[in-house]
């Protein structure tokens, strides 16, 4: 590719640009939100600019600003918008891309937005306007909704659009609506002509060819949002309070067409990652339409989409937004096999260059590049091996077949090779047509569809109060971070009392000021009590939420008899939280921020939260390093967290400005969407983390610290657990009483355990040594056996023996017994040792050609797992899966029947 492009129009200038637009007419500039959102497992992945301020259009929320202008990090690859489909076949889809949006809380409405736009486009830009087509809402009947005039004469008298580019269309195109129910208003939309060798300028108005028909020459750049109305449960329609604006463009496409190119791919945003992709490869991107290059299409875009989603902090998983991920590492693989030749791992080798192009806006995938690396490509190697046992599988459907005559492949056998191993179904069909059979595609899409509804996470906004519920009420008034008496107990009025979530049985509670710690960030809901000053009702509280700036107290209603169930929420209360059950927590809390940090001094810079639990039993912190942390490194740790609780500094709590705070090395989460003031904790200059949960006063108030475990979640993810305060001091007890009772069995002092163990276990051996002088009798036995089970085939023999009984040993030396026994034979004995399954493959008196050991051996291990291998007359392996014996016999018979 050459580039011959106009540096007016680079990337990093064209997203400034829009930011720099916006902030001179009054916009605070904010960072794009995660890529998804950490406290919504609802909603997979951010699909829009305006996901991160969901709660101020739903009044929940409230920012100190009312106009915002970013770039948000996008996802579409689950849920209402999917584009997975359109990647990389067509050229302005992405699964991942940024969206630049502005936006007004209650502020400017339709004439600000819509002639702001224009005035960017055509005179910022310089777009010529006979290239852009308008379109507006024209009303529905069922809601009762006229057509936007106002946005129509605001194109056409300030703007100066021409009236014959303002097309209007129904509520499908033109009304926006988050979910079924909240904030929704029409929108009106702007699409650019691409045009094409001898087109028509005014195509765009044809019904058949023109705007919103699918024809890739009109291309939707940009979609202004008018949100006017709330939508109610019963799906009437009212109007908001405040108008507000929620636009979003396609920052790849604006790019492409500032640049003159036919494809967002051909933007300096791809170049780099293409050129790591021929480094990697070896192939060169030729921008065609060809497997080859939908295939660099499909890397590019891919490697993008988890770049973003494990710097944020994502994993993969088989469930979920993990599994969303790990489907696309697969996609991205498979296309890379298929298209590219590639084998081995390469995707990983790309990470970098995605880093490179994007790290300048979004730091946070510079920073982790590292760490996404390793995640892409241990899941490359693992779909590898997933690969391959696969095909094994697809060989066993398709030889059952052949055996009972049929030429059709079951429609959910064959989606299981796509659903547990990736293969889409235009490879199964492939390997199917190769073998001469056909794949029941209906029966394919009825398995689709079950397994569709049975992974679906995502669905409506799930929410503990309704929509209705939450617009009677207003932020709540948080005291847990005051000094003295009120951060446990305080007086207050009702704001709402009523149904919560789905339960039926469950009340939820919202207070005007309330002590209650709200779930989040890792910390537990408090539990406790709301009682009414006149002793006419209590709430047992057990868990506690947050619903934007709503605190809702949820729990047990009890009520005293004759008291009016109307007035509940009228009365005067006293909210009071568990403090003890608190207190616990506050040690956990401050006790996880200094092995956090500690953590980093022992391991390295790189180790990073991946999520965390606070509770009042106990602390767990999972983060991000590639190997297993040691058992001395976990001693350095623990050592470390309780010298520092020793010295016992304040734990200080800050509330300053995020800038500053992150100025200054304060530690921040990534993926994480903190307000513009945040909440530090500093405990003695060393530990220094944004945090809004509780803290003890002082480091010395943990009590004690230990680590308890230490394991793998996943490839690249640790997890630890430790306890303080009395919860440790119970721990170290049991766990000397433990030792002083195996001493006890041991007859033996707790000291001398380790010269009484030695000891025994010398005894074992000399034991062992002399059964085994002794149990030529069992081999003995075990040979009679396996002869039982030799068959003749022609002039040959095959012997196929799964003895059990037979360890690592017994099998090589019945093996060798075996093959003394006819001239011309084929072996092979699976035998067991501690849960693994030792097995020998031998020839005797058999061309190579015919049958090759070394390769039976390495067949076999797909289905054992773990490896094998050898000569072409003799070879062996461990398989680690006792499960696989009965496939690897299945391999076995299958590779001898070409004997005799
Ligand atoms: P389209 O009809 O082209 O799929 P859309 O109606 O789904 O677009 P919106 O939900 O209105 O788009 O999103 C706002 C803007 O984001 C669009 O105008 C477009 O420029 C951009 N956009 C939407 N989907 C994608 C995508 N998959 N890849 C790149 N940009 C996109
Ligand atoms: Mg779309």
């Amino acid at each position: 590719m050459t580039s011959e492009r106009n540096p007016r129009f680079s990337a990093a200038r064209v997203r400034q640009d829009f930011l720099d637009f916006f902030a001179e007419r009054g916009h605070r500039v904010v960072p794009s939100g995660p890529v998804f959102p950490q406290d919504d497992p609802t909603l997979l992945f951010t699909n829009a600019g305006m996901n991160q301020f969901k709660d101020v259009f739903l009044g929940t929320g409230t920012r100190p600003y009312k106009r915002a202008v970013d770039t948000q990090k996008c996802i579409r690859v689950s849920g209402k918008h999917n584009d997975l489909e359109e990647v990389g076949v067509d050229t302005y889809h992405h699964t991942f891309f940024e969206m630049l949006g502005n936006w007004s809380f209650g502020d400017y409405f339709k004439e600000e937005a819509i002639t702001w736009s224009w005035d960017l486009l055509t005179k910022t830009w310089g777009l010529d306007p006979e290239r852009l087509w308008v379109t507006v809402f024209a009303g529905d009947a069922k809601d009762g909704l006229l057509a936007d005039e106002d946005a129509a004469r605001i194109w056409i008298e300030k703007a100066g659009v021409h009236p014959s580019r303002v097309l209007r269309f129904g509520r499908k195109a033109n009304f926006w609506e988050m979910g079924d129910t909240g904030p929704c208003g029409p929108c009106t939309e702007i699409h650019i002509d691409r045009g094409g060798p001898g087109s028509n300028p005014l195509d765009g108005a044809d019904p058949k060819i023109g705007v919103n028909v699918g024809n890739e020459r009109f291309m939707e750049l940009w979609n202004n949002v008018f949100m006017e109305f709330n939508r109610l449960d019963d799906g009437r329609l009212v109007k908001l309070p405040a108008q507000s604006v929620d636009t979003g463009m396609g920052f790849e496409r604006v790019l492409s067409v500032l640049q003159k190119k036919s494809s967002n791919y051909d933007t300096d945003l791809f170049e780099p990652i293409f050129a790591a992709i021929e480094r990697s490869t070896g192939k060169r991107y030729e921008a065609s339409a060809t497997q080859k290059d939908i295939a660099f299409r499909v890397i590019a875009d891919h490697t993008r989409a988890v770049t973003a989603a494990f710097a944020d902090g994502a994993l993969p998983s088989n469930e979920g937004r993990g599994y969303v991920l790990r489907r696309l590492i697969r996609r991205a693989s498979r296309f890379g096999r298929q298209a590219l030749g590639q084998k081995d791992p390469f995707l990983f080798e790309v990470v970098p260059s995605v880093a490179e192009v994007l790290g300048g806006v979004f730091p946070e995938m510079r920073a982790r590049a590292e760490h996404v690396q390793f995640l892409v490509k241990s899941e490359e190697e693992s779909f590898g091996k997933t690969l391959d046992r696969g095909l094994v599988l697809f060989e066993n459907v398709a030889t059952k077949l052949a055996k009972s005559g049929s030429k059709t492949i079951d429609g959910g056998e064959a989606f299981e090779l796509y659903a547990t191993y990736g293969f889409p179904q235009d490879l199964v069909e492939l390997m199917a047509r190769e073998r001469s059979l056909a794949v029941d595609l209906s029966g394919w899409d009825r398995a689709k569809e079950a397994h569709q509804n049975a992974s679906k996470a995502e669905g409506k906004f799930k929410q503990v109060l309704s929509a209705e519920a939450l617009a009677s009420v207003k932020p709540t008034r948080s005291t847990c971070h005051e000094e003295g008496a009120r951060a446990h107990s305080i007086e207050t009025d009702v704001l709402y009392l009523g149904k919560a979530g789905s339960d039926a049985a469950e009340i939820g509670v919202v207070l005007a000021e309330s002590p209650f710690y709200a779930e989040g960030g890792g910390q537990v809901g408090d539990s406790g009590t709301i009682e009414a000053t006149d002793g006419s009702f209590t709430i047992q509280i057990r868990d506690t939420k947050r619903m934007g700036a709503v605190i809702v107290h949820l729990g047990k209603l009890t009520r005293s008899s004759g008291s009016d169930p109307s007035e509940l929420a009228k009365k005067k209360v006293r909210a009071s939280i568990d403090v003890v059950r608190r207190e616990r927590t506050m040690k956990n809390h401050t006790a996880t921020h200094l092995m956090h940090r500690a953590l980093k001094e022992v391991l390295g810079a790189h180790v990073a939260q991946q999520g965390s639990y606070v509770g009042p039993d106990r602390l767990r912190f999972d983060i991000s390093h590639p190997k297993g942390v040691t058992a001395d490194e976990i001693e350095r740790v623990e050592t470390i967290v309780n010298e520092k609780i020793g010295e016992n500094s304040a734990a200080k709590t800050t509330v300053e400005k995020l800038d500053a705070a992150k100025a200054r090395g304060v530690v921040a989460m990534f993926g994480e969407k903190y307000d513009e003031t945040v909440r530090v904790l500093d405990v003695g200059g060393w530990s220094m983390e944004l945090c809004g949960g509780t803290h003890v006063r002082a480091a010395g108030d943990i009590g004690p610290f230990v680590i308890v475990s230490e394991r793998a979640v996943q490839a690249g993810v640790r997890r630890i657990e430790a306890l303080t305060g009395p919860e440790a001091v119970k721990y170290v007890q049991d766990q000397r009483r433990l030792v002083r009772d195996v001493a006890a069995s041991l007859k033996s002092s707790v000291e001398d355990i380790p010269a009484r163990l030695e000891q025994l276990q010398t005894q074992l051996k000399e034991a062992k040594k002399k059964g085994a002088a002794s149990a030529g009798g069992d081999v003995a036995a075990s040979f009679e056996k396996l002869k039982g089970l030799v068959v003749a085939r022609g002039d040959a023999h095959v012997l196929i023996a799964d003895m059990p009984e037979l360890d690592q040993a017994g099998v090589r030396d019945l093996a060798d017994r075996a093959k003394s026994m006819y001239s011309k034979m084929a072996i092979a004995i699976f035998g067991r040792e501690e849960g693994r399954v030792p097995f020998v493959i031998a020839c005797a008196g058999l061309s190579p050609k015919v049958l090759n050991a070394g390769v039976v051996a390495k067949a076999v291990s797909v289905h054992l797992g773990g490896g094998g291998g050898g000569r072409p007359d003799v070879a062996q392996g461990q398989g680690q899966a006792e499960s696989g014996v009965p496939g690897a016999i299945v391999e076995v018979e299958r590779a001898f029947a070409v004997v005799g």
